[in-house]
């Protein structure tokens, strides 16, 4: 790490940065030539930090990417907005991850990844250093980088240990398919940062999973001991906030969707940039709510991230 920017950060988001690369059209199977567009920045993670950073949070982002062309895209546009990347790793051994992706009518989406084995799965706990947390207010965990590589999923915890003692909260957004994992092990892989998190932001199915309860809301309530806020992200029926007994739901903004994908991580990063600005809950919900629609307008994983004028403008929350 060099000390080139100013620490202390606001946010420190850690995990995967990847390209997608997408078919232009539905109908086309990755077993069969056809053209594709791409590359675009994405990856749970790096979606978050990218937006926290437009939503106007002094953002850190920890994570790897190869020496080639596709790092370069990942890194451009995370320096375009504003990131602080001084623990944004290049790897001399492995390549950027990626991930070719095809529609289908039926709405069936077909991934085929280079992750685990690319960049991003050989994060680790020495790509993350202490006195990067000195000052920081929020760390921002995915599941999905729990779940890559036992290597990412130490560094995240090593960097879950690290915040804790600098005085930092920690979010977590558990963002896993059961289907792919299995239940047990994403329980298990998620329980030492669940143990410790200020903020937890699921969708209902994660909620449940999570808690073992039939019910996304009684999920979210379960999640929500005492001193945690949990907020539950329904999609386009909007969210439900849970703290202190107290539950606030606040509506969705009525937007058409293009691309849902990258809604949940851009509610995350305006939702804790909410919360660092102190406002009421119900406020820092609808602010959420609206960078999550926002993101669903436009096409491409990273490229509905808003920008914080935006996302003031249609939560109706005036700029300050
Ligand atoms: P993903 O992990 O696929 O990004 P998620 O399950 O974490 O998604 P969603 O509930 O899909 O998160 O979306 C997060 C928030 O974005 C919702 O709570 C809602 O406020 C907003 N949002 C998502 N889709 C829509 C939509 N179609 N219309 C309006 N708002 C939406
Ligand atoms: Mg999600």
């Amino acid at each position: 790490m060099t000390q080139e920017e100013p620490l202390p950060l606001d946010i420190i988001a850690i995990g995967e940065a990847l390209v997608e690369i997408m078919r232009p059209e539905r109908e086309q199977p990755l077993d069969l030539p056809a053209p594709f567009v791409g590359p675009f920045p994405s990856g749970a993670p790096a979606i978050f930090a990218d937006a926290a950073a437009r939503l106007g949070a002094r953002t850190g982002f920890i994570g790897v990417v190869g020496d080639d062309d596709f790092g370069l895209c990942l890194r451009r546009r995370l320096t375009e907005d504003g990131l602080e990347l001084a623990c944004l790793r290049v790897s001399e051994t492995h390549t950027t991850g990626c991930a070719f992706v095809a529609y289908f009518d039926d709405g069936s989406r077909r991934f085929l990844f280079h992750l685990r084995h690319a960049a991003a799965g050989t994060l680790s706990p020495e790509d993350v250093p202490s006195e990067y947390f000195r000052g920081s207010r929020f760390l921002h965990v995915m599941g999905s980088a729990l779940a890559l590589s036992d290597a990412s999923r130490e560094a995240c915890y090593r960097a879950v240990r690290l915040a804790k003692a600098a005085g930092a909260r920690v979010s977590l957004d558990p963002n896993l398919r059961p289907e792919l994992l299995g239940l047990d092990k994403v329980r298990a892989v998620c329980a030492p940062v669940l143990e410790v998190a200020d903020v937890v932001l699921p969708s209902g199915a994660e909620a449940r999973m999570l808690t073992g309860a039939d019910d996304d809301e009684a999920a979210a309530r379960d999640l929500a001991r005492p001193g945690r806020t949990v907020a539950l992200k329904r999609g386009e029926k909007g969210s439900v906030v849970f703290q202190a007994g107290e539950r606030f739901e606040a509506a969705a903004f009525p937007v058409v969707e293009v691309d849902p994908t990258g809604a949940g991580d851009c509610y995350d990063a305006a939702f804790l940039v909410g919360m660092l600005r102190g406002w009421d809950l119900s406020q820092v919900a609808r602010f959420a709510n609206a960078a999550g629609a926002l993101a669903v307008t436009r096409l491409g994983p990273m490229e509905g991230a808003p920008r914080l004028d935006e996302a003031l403008a249609l939560a109706g929350i005036a700029s300050q």
